[in-house]
């Protein structure tokens, strides 16, 4: 079991303000895998205080100096790369066989992605009489989920170094070792103190006073869309810059030309990873009625086929859910969906076979659903596919568009073409072409109530400039 017991603000691992605790459970087995100290919101104006004294001369440093660090930081993350690791395994129940990959080597590339990318703040471009340069925006403030914690805490760090801000980070209580971790990581590379300062503690109260923070000039927030919502409406009345990565219910076009057996193995692994708990997820496959029947049994047997159990088995792909929480909730959609008329083509509300404790779900294929249906219109944010029948490519297209969010998106058609103009028309921030790898260089984020900034590529760095315009 891991013990945390101080924040690191200002270059310094400090007793916290707040004296409060929390125990952080294993979701596998329901024992308690750490215990870390929830702070309050003094423990909040220390460590922005402390970014905001450490911004004036961390924004003058060189873009070099930066991208040192961040270098420093990716060969860190490659000697932590364990340690990371085995707190997704304890603390999400990400199984062994995935967690390394896709939530905790991501680090070492992202830093070095923008260690590549530092250059540009130093770059200018002359418009007629004028000059225009990128500055680092100020003091962030940034808070993350449970799903992909390691991935969510690079995504915003690595650009804030790379522009020269400084930054508070609260990670989500259900998983918050993986922050202390980075944060040894930072004090070892030698961060000037102020750069990142961590804290730790409850959302509606820490998270909130991040918010309203009247020293922070940027909050960039991933996690729901209902307290996205309301970190917006904390940062409105001083006009703080608000980047929003939210929910998603992501629509798969397969279209009767498609190879449908590579299609719907594509469209299953990626639900099911990360137990259906992946904010891009293609929750909602939409196949042309020639083929829908057998896309539903390949479905069904590619589901069936799924290994699910003990995240710490190098054999098991699905793991439990992170909460209890978070099963009843599942638990609660799929029952809503069977009332509603959906057709349960496997899983269920049962434990899954063989199965006696943990926060189980076992993966689930709902047929027959209309899109008007709560399943088909609510993230459920588990293991959870529904399948949903179309004519036409307009009618695709219509489905595929028709609800409140626009995170991502994939089609499959007979080429490249064919599915790059279908997916021309789907109002989503990313869109996956016959199952296209996913790339750390593109610019991520979402359409509608999916949010409303980019993480990664470029795009991720620009979100932490302020632009100047100079006459002469
Ligand atoms: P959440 O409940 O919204 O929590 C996210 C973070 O916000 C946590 O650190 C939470 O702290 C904090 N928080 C909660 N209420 C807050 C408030 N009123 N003010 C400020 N902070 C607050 O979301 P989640 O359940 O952790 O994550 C799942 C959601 O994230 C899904 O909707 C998923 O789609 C979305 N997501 C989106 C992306 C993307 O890039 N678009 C990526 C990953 C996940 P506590 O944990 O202490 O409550």
């Amino acid at each position: 079991m891991r013990t945390y017991n101080k924040f690191y603000i200002n270059g310094e691992w400090v007793e916290p303000i707040g004296k409060g605790t929390s125990e952080v459970i294993n979701p596998a087995n329901g024992e308690v895998s750490a215990t870390v100290p929830y702070g309050n919101v003094e423990d909040v104006d220390a460590a922005v205080n402390a970014a905001r004294n450490a911004f004036a001369s961390w924004s003058q440093t060189t873009a070099a100096e930066r991208a040192n660090f961040l270098r420093k930081l990716a060969a860190e993350g490659h000697r932590r790369n364990a340690d990371l690791t085995q707190t997704i395994i304890d603390e999400l129940g990400m199984p062994i066989q995935n967690a390394a990959e896709f939530q905790v080597d991501p680090l070492a590339i992202i830093c070095e992605s923008f260690a590549d990318k530092a250059k540009h703040m130093e770059e200018s471009r002359e418009v007629g009489n004028s000059i225009i340069i990128n500055e680092p925006i100020g003091v962030c403030a940034m808070i993350n989920p449970w799903n992909y914690p390691i991935w969510q805490l690079i995504g915003k760090v690595a650009p804030a170094i790379a522009a020269g801000c400084t930054m508070v980070v609260k990670a989500a209580s259900q998983t918050p070792s993986h922050l202390f971790i980075f944060a040894e990581m930072c004090d070892a590379v030698g961060l000037p103190a102020g750069v990142f300062n961590m804290i730790h503690g409850s959302g509606r109260e820490i998270g909130a006073a991040l918010s309203s923070h009247p020293e922070v000039d940027l909050v960039t927030f991933t996690g729901s869309t209902a307290a996205g919502i309301q970190v917006s409406n904390k940062a409105a009345p001083d006009v703080k810059r608000v980047c929003l990565e939210l929910g998603g219910k992501s629509p798969y076009i397969i279209t009767e030309e498609a190879d449908l057996d590579a299609a719907v193995d594509f469209g299953i692994n990626d639900v099911m990873v990360n137990t259906g708990q992946t904010c891009n997820a293609l929750t909602r496959m939409i196949v042309h009625e020639s083929r829908y029947e057998e896309a539903v049994e390949l479905a069904k047997s590619k589901t069936e086929a799924l290994v699910v159990g003990d995240p710490t088995d190098p054999g098991v792909f699905v793991g439990p859910m992170s909460s209890t929480e978070q099963r009843l909730t599942v638990l609660d959609y799929i029952n809503q969906a069977i009332g509603d008329g959906a057709r349960l083509v496997t899983g269920g509300t049962g434990m899954p076979p063989g199965l006696m404790t943990g926060y189980y779900v076992s993966p689930t294929v709902f047929a027959d659903v209309t899109n008007d249906m709560k399943i088909a219109q609510e993230e459920v944010f588990g293991p959870v596919l529904v399948m949903i029948k179309y004519s036409s490519v307009d009618q695709a297209v219509e489905i595929a568009n028709d609800t409140p969010y626009g995170l991502a998106s994939a089609v499959w058609a007979g080429d490249k073409d064919k599915a790059t103009a279908i997916a021309r028309r789907i109002r989503a921030g990313q869109c996956t072409i016959n199952g296209g790898e996913a790339n750390h260089e593109a610019p991520f984020g979402g359409y509608k109530e999916s949010g409303n900034g980019r993480e990664f590529g470029i795009e991720g760095l620009h979100e932490y400039c302020e632009l100047k315009a100079m006459q002469y």
